[in-house]
């Protein structure tokens, strides 16, 4: 048989990168970068052609597996249902607050997930919804959404125009990007030097990153909020405030100056150990730069001030002129995004609907902190969670406290898990069924289209087809049966339902190009191979580029998109106020009172006695988060999963590379292998996450041989950023000794 080729964008990290896959003999035979992808044109990292072996992994779960006696057995896909709608029963008949549902990580990588994961949700209707969120991103959305009133547009820096980059507890050259999708993100970054340009990497690690910026520096982990807060001072005291495009919009100025008047370059040369001078050269050169934005990631976001870090982000590119605008933070448009219209002003806003039971903390996007899950299962009481869905995640690696959260799974009264591996997590499962894999599933980007550098469309099918029930039959008989149902009825009643209301919701936006239609009357015209895809053209159809439903136009569909397969190229991102300004006023108020309220907690942190050894994560160009360690082509090679520790905290604490050290925190203890360093600061230890596969009774053959140390058994849920209830997985206090 002859070879044959498939295209599709790489589900793995938010690069999105387009992939050229050659079929032999009904197998994946080779996978490399599509250099006629728009986007990526050609790039890949090693991760991108390891689908092969993900395809192949024999621990890869393709039948249901339900625990008796403490053992996962094989039963058929009407057992599972049946023993998932028994299990269920009770407590959706007496609180549906007792059942809670975690969405991991790979849930947004994943079209069927990210159009019926919501459907599920909604026919719980329980107020414990967690998702990973919480982990590594909740600042940034709260930011968002009390500046610009929608806490799910966010800013991206656009990349490829802008004259600086500043960006803060980032690592795209292993990450690939995250909140911000721009594959083959270190080439950029270097395009950015190579025209002239700057970019500055703070980080306490001289990381892989290091070799594409102009300048690094680097800072206590968790202080960057001072660091900003001092740029800020600068420009306005040296006069340097030109709020650009946004200047009729922004409000509040005076009180913001108020606000960080304290935290001046000399306070910030004691919080983040960078020097005053730098610092105030550094506000001085972005202000000056023709473009600029500020890129502040991961560590920013997980740390005790994550919401600081990202509105003081925001509002030092608003100052400055940055935002809105080429080259600063722009929004993208995405295909499959709600259009809008010419005036600024929306509904704003609203969070703290509900509370979490135990520690009060507040509900944000329909959501509670995942540093709440664990207590709200274990804490007894009206309201405790006694049944868990997963949704594609790995709690047990990725929550903060592994040890609490372990604990907590195994005192549940039911958990069913849709995932295609029994790991740390699902192990504790009554129930897996096990979804597609990446290349078994149709694929559009609904959620990093709306994150991307330029706004660009791709649809992808399936490149093998299961004979077993597809992720959009899975999430549907789970929505049936948190609707009361039987499993057994139509999944149809799902599929519909999510369809008719996107078109119900574009019928009634007087900017979509389905305004004024009638939904039962025009989803006829809707066409897709699967009921995602389905979904997937509605929205296609009816968003910003949308063909709507006339005969004659070259608008956007899922029929548009299957002629290109290579993905299409919409355009640089373009300014998107004053229509996209979703405040409920049409202002961007940069001294919001929640702002002013958390940076109190700013002032104490002056105050405190400094820590004198912190952890902070680290991520490797060949892991991905938990999952992929059971690929021996990706974990092969020396250990690395180890502590980094700066010569002269080896020294001190009498530690040696190649030797094993016990790292403790308040919440535990990991024996791990030291790796001495000079690219750490000192004063900071690093172990990366997503290791730790030791637990038994998950198999993942590969991973367990190499199974590294949970780092989240020193995180502890007491340490989170208050206002967003995100942990803070950096900046750690840690002790360390030779073992
Ligand atoms: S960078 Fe991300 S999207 Fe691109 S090939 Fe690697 S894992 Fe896939």
């Amino acid at each position: 048989m002859a070879d044959e080729t498939a295209l599709r964008t790489c589900p793995l990290c938010e690069a999105t990168c387009g992939l050229e896959i050659t079929l032999r003999d009904g197998a994946v035979h080779r996978i490399r970068g599509d250099m006629e992808d728009p986007f990526s044109k050609g790039f890949i990292c090693p991760k991108g052609s390891t689908l092969k072996q993900l395809q192949a992994d024999p621990d890869r779960i393709t039948t249901p597996l339900i625990k008796r006696d403490g053992v996962h057995v094989e039963a058929s896909w009407d057992e599972a249902f049946d023993a998932i709608a028994a299990g269920l029963r009770k407590h959706l008949e007496t609180d549906r607050n007792s059942v809670a549902v975690y969405l991991g990580n790979p849930t947004v990588h994943n079209l069927a997930a990210g159009v019926f994961a919501r459907v599920l949700v909604q026919a719980l209707g329980s107020r414990n919804i967690y998702t990973a969120s919480t982990v590594d991103q909740m600042p940034k959305h709260v930011a968002c959404g009390l500046l610009y009133g929608a806490p799910s547009s966010l800013t991206v820096p656009d990349l490829d125009r802008t004259h600086f980059l500043l960006m803060l507890g980032a690592n795209p050259a292993a990450s690939n990007g995250s909140l911000c999708t721009a594959p083959g993100f270190p080439d950029r970054l270097d395009a950015i030097r190579e025209r002239g340009g700057t970019v500055v990497l703070i980080d306490p690690r001289r990381s892989e990153t290091v070799s594409h910026v102009t300048q690094h520096h680097a800072i206590r982990p968790g202080s960057d909020a001072f660091l900003l807060a001092a740029m800020c001072n600068v420009v306005f005291d040296e006069g340097l405030v030109d709020l650009g495009a946004v200047e009729s919009y922004v409000r509040g100025l005076d009180e913001f100056r108020g606000l960080i008047a304290p935290y001046t370059p000399v306070v910030a040369e004691r919080m983040t150990g960078l020097d005053a001078s730098t610092i105030m050269t550094l506000a001085r050169e972005f202000a000056a730069a023709p473009s600029g934005a500020v890129y502040a990631r991961m560590g920013a976001n997980t740390a005790r001030f994550g919401t600081v870090n990202a509105w003081l982000a925001e509002v030092l590119t608003m100052i400055t002129g940055n935002l809105d605008t080429p080259g600063g933070l722009m929004f993208a448009t995405p295909a499959t995004g709600t259009p809008v219209g010419p005036e600024a002003g929306g509904r704003g806003w609203r969070s703290g609907r509900w509370h979490s039971r135990v520690s009060q903390r507040r509900e944000m996007m329909g959501e509670l902190p995942t540093v709440c899950l664990a207590e709200e299962i274990m804490t007894p009481g009206e309201g405790q969670i006694r049944a868990l869905i997963t949704l594609q995640g790995n709690p047990v690696l990725s929550l903060a406290d592994a040890t609490k959260t372990d604990e907590a799974l195994a005192s549940l009264e039911f958990m069913v898990s849709f995932d295609i591996y029994l790991n740390e997590t699902t192990r504790r499962a009554d129930v897996i069924l096990p979804g597609c894999s990446p290349l078994e599933r149709s694929h559009y980007d609904l959620a990093f289209t709306g994150l991307s550098v330029r706004n660009v469309a791709k649809w992808s099918p399936p490149v093998f087809q299961v004979q077993r029930p597809t992720d959009d039959e899975i999430l549907a008989r789970l929505a049936l049966i948190l609707s009361g149902l039987d499993h057994r009825a139509d999944p149809s009643l799902v599929y519909d339902g999510a369809l008719l209301n996107v078109l119900t919701r574009a019928a009634q936006n007087p900017n979509s190009p389905a305004f004024g239609t009638d939904p039962l009357s025009i989803v006829s015209q809707i066409i897709g191979r699967s009921p995602a895809d389905r979904v997937l053209d509605a929205l296609l159809r009816t968003g910003p580029y949308g063909a709507g439903f006339g005969d004659d136009n070259d608008g956007l569909s899922l029929g548009r998109l299957m002629d290109t397969p290579h993905g299409l190229d919409l355009g640089p991102l373009l300014p998107r106020f004053p229509g996209f300004l979703q405040t409920a006023d049409g202002t961007i108020n940069i001294a919001d009172v929640a702002f002013a309220e958390d940076l109190r907690r700013l002032a104490d942190a002056v105050v405190e006695t400094p820590t004198d050894l912190v952890l902070i994560g680290r991520r490797h160009l060949k892991t991905n988060n938990s999952w992929m360690h059971n690929l021996e082509i990706l974990t092969k090679g020396n250990n690395r999963c180890t502590v980094h520790v700066h010569p002269t905290d080896a020294d001190r604490y009498g530690v040696v590379d190649g030797g094993s050290a016990k790292v403790t925190s308040v919440a535990g203890e990991v024996i791990v292998e030291v790796e001495v360093t000079d690219t750490i600061m000192p004063g900071v230890v690093s172990i990366p996450h997503g290791w730790g596969h030791t637990y038994e009774g998950a198999h993942l053959s590969v991973a367990q041989r190499r199974p590294g140390v949970n780092v989240n058994i020193l995180t502890s849920t007491e340490l989170a950023d208050a206002w967003s209830g995100n942990a803070a997985l950096n900046g750690v206090p840690v002790t360390l000794a030779p073992t």
